[in-house]
């Protein structure tokens, strides 16, 4: 054994790190670097072979992420990120993915194989920090906006409840604020729930 999977079985208690098997162990590196503890994941075949080929993935397997997405360690935050990312259709990813958090570099690392990016080119919505919207979420405005063709400022901290996604520009939803119907730059929002 060599020392970093040494040190990745005494992190992992001889674990699977995603899924808790202790059926076959191998390592999963993270990044396009050189091996070592913090950049890699203690994990069985099975989690293997559907982490590296997407067509084998079956989704039933990764409910496993619903705990060790809460993992300490940012190599296996990563990874479950990630799974949760490719397997979002099914929806209960995506409830998981808003309850986690990834602090910003572990994000921008974990989304560096694209695995958070919408594959047939469809359009994303996020809010100032990252999180992804859907219509009817409520949001709360994290700057002063002035309105096009509206006389007044819609002011920081404002709550909009029920918006609506413009389906064709990511940076855009619609939502309205004192009984106005506007259209807001997602950047300017933070989701509430
Ligand atoms: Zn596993």
């Amino acid at each position: 054994m060599t020392p970093i999977e040494k040190k990745l079985y005494d992190r992992s208690d001889s674990k699977c790190e995603l899924c808790g098997s202790n059926d076959d162990l191998r390592i999963h590196l993270t990044k396009e670097e050189a091996i070592s503890v913090d950049n890699s994941v203690l994990v069985c075949t099975t989690c293997k072979n559907q982490i590296e080929n997407t067509t084998t993935t079956d989704p039933n397997h990764w409910r496993c992420l619903s705990d060790s997405m809460w993992n300490e360690n940012k190599p296996v935050q990563v990874v479950a990120w990630r799974m949760l990312n490719r397997l979002r259709p099914e929806g209960w990813p995506q409830d998981l993915l808003d309850m986690m958090y990834l602090d910003e570099e572990t994000l921008v690392w974990a989304a560096a194989t694209g695995e958070g990016e919408d594959e047939e080119g469809k359009i994303v919505h996020k809010d100032g920090n990252g999180n992804i919207l859907k219509d009817g979420d409520s949001v709360v405005l994290i700057k002063d906006l002035d309105v096009k063709g509206a006389t007044f400022t819609a002011k920081r901290g404002a709550a909009v409840h029920n918006i609506k996604l413009v389906w064709d520009n990511a940076d855009q939803i619609e939502g309205r604020v004192e009984g106005q119907h506007i259209v807001i730059l997602t950047q300017y929002v933070k989701k509430t729930k």
